[in-house]
C-alpha cells in the first residue's frame, strides 16, 4: 500500500472523530435549549389554568356577594309585605320576592357549575404541576451532563487536533490537498475498496480497475473512485474474508498498532 494511504486511514480517522466532537460541542447546547424552551412552555401551560382558576374563584365570590344581596332584598321585601296597605302593593312585592328567589336559584345552579369547573382545572393543575417539574428536572439534568461532556470533548479534540497536527505533514503534499479537496465537498476524502465496491458510494468497480487495485501493492500510483472521486484503498485483510485460508492483521490495525 502506498505510504500516504496508510496515513491518510489514521488522518481520516482523526477528521471523523474531531467532526463527531465538533457537532456535538455544537449540538448540546441546542438541546439544552430545546428543553429550557420546554420548559417555559409547560411553565407558561400552567399559568394559564392558574389563572384560569383565580377567575373562576372570583366568579364565585361575586355570585355569593349577589346571593346575599338578594337574600337582604327579600328581607326588606317581607317587611313591606307585613308594613303594605293596599291588595295591589301586596301583589307588587310579592312579584319582587318571587324574581329574588328565581334568581337566587339561578346564581347557586351557576355555583355549581363554577365548582365543577374549578375541580375539573384542579386537576389540571396537578397535571400542570407535574409536567412543570419533570421538565425542570430533565432540564438541569441534561444541562449538567452537556456540561460535563462539552468539557470532555474539548479535551479530547485538543489530543485529536494534536495527533491531526503531527500526521498532516506526514502526507505528500498533492495527496493531502487531493484528500482535502474531496473531504471538503464528500465529508470523507477516502473509501476502502470492498467486494469491488467503492465503500462511501457503493459504486462497482470496473473489474481491470478492481484488479489493478488488489495488484497494487507499493505501487506509487493512487487510485480514485471513478464515481465519487475519493482515494481507494484495498485491504486485503477485510475483503472477502470466505475465500482467506491465512489470517492476516487489517491494515488498519497493523497502523494503529505501530503508532
Ligand atoms: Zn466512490
Amino acid at each position: 500500500m502506498h505510504p500516504d494511504l496508510e496515513k491518510l486511514i489514521v488522518l481520516q480517522r482523526h477528521d471523523l472523530e474531531a467532526k463527531r466532537l465538533r457537532d456535538e460541542i455544537a449540538l448540546l447546547p441546542k438541546q439544552v435549549a430545546a428543553l429550557s424552551a420546554k420548559l417555559a412552555a409547560v411553565e407558561g401551560q400552567r399559568a394559564v389554568v392558574v389563572d384560569l382558576l383565580a377567575k373562576e374563584e372570583a366568579l364565585r365570590r361575586r355570585q355569593e356577594s349577589d346571593v346575599k344581596d338578594f337574600r337582604g332584598k327579600i328581607d326588606k321585601t317581607r317587611k313591606k309585605i307585613d308594613a303594605a296597605t293596599t291588595a295591589a302593593m301586596v301583589t307588587a312585592f310579592e312579584h319582587e320576592l318571587q324574581f329574588a328567589e328565581g334568581e337566587i336559584t339561578k346564581l347557586e345552579d351557576a355555583e355549581l357549575e363554577s365548582m365543577l369547573r374549578t375541580e375539573e382545572m384542579e386537576a389540571q393543575r396537578k397535571l400542570a404541576d407535574e409536567a412543570v417539574t419533570t421538565a425542570k428536572a430533565t432540564l438541569s439534568r441534561e444541562r449538567a451532563r452537556a456540561v460535563e461532556t462539552i468539557d470532555r470533548d474539548k479535551l479530547l479534540l485538543a489530543e485529536v487536533e494534536t495527533l491531526r497536527g503531527a500526521l498532516r505533514p506526514q502526507v505528500g503534499e498533492a495527496t493531502l490537498s487531493n484528500y482535502d479537496r474531496i473531504a471538503k465537498g464528500k465529508g470523507t476524502g477516502l473509501a476502502e475498496a470492498m467486494n469491488q465496491k467503492c465503500s462511501a458510494c457503493q459504486m462497482m468497480l470496473r473489474p481491470q480497475r478492481w484488479n489493478d487495485i488488489r495488484d497494487r501493492g507499493n505501487s506509487d500510483e493512487m487510485m480514485t473512485c471513478e464515481s465519487c472521486g475519493r482515494l481507494l484503498y484495498y485491504d486485503p485483510a477485510r475483503d472477502a474474508p470466505q475465500r482467506k485460508t491465512v489470517p492476516v492483521e487489517s491494515i488498519a490495525a497493523s497502523i494503529i498498532r505501530s503508532l
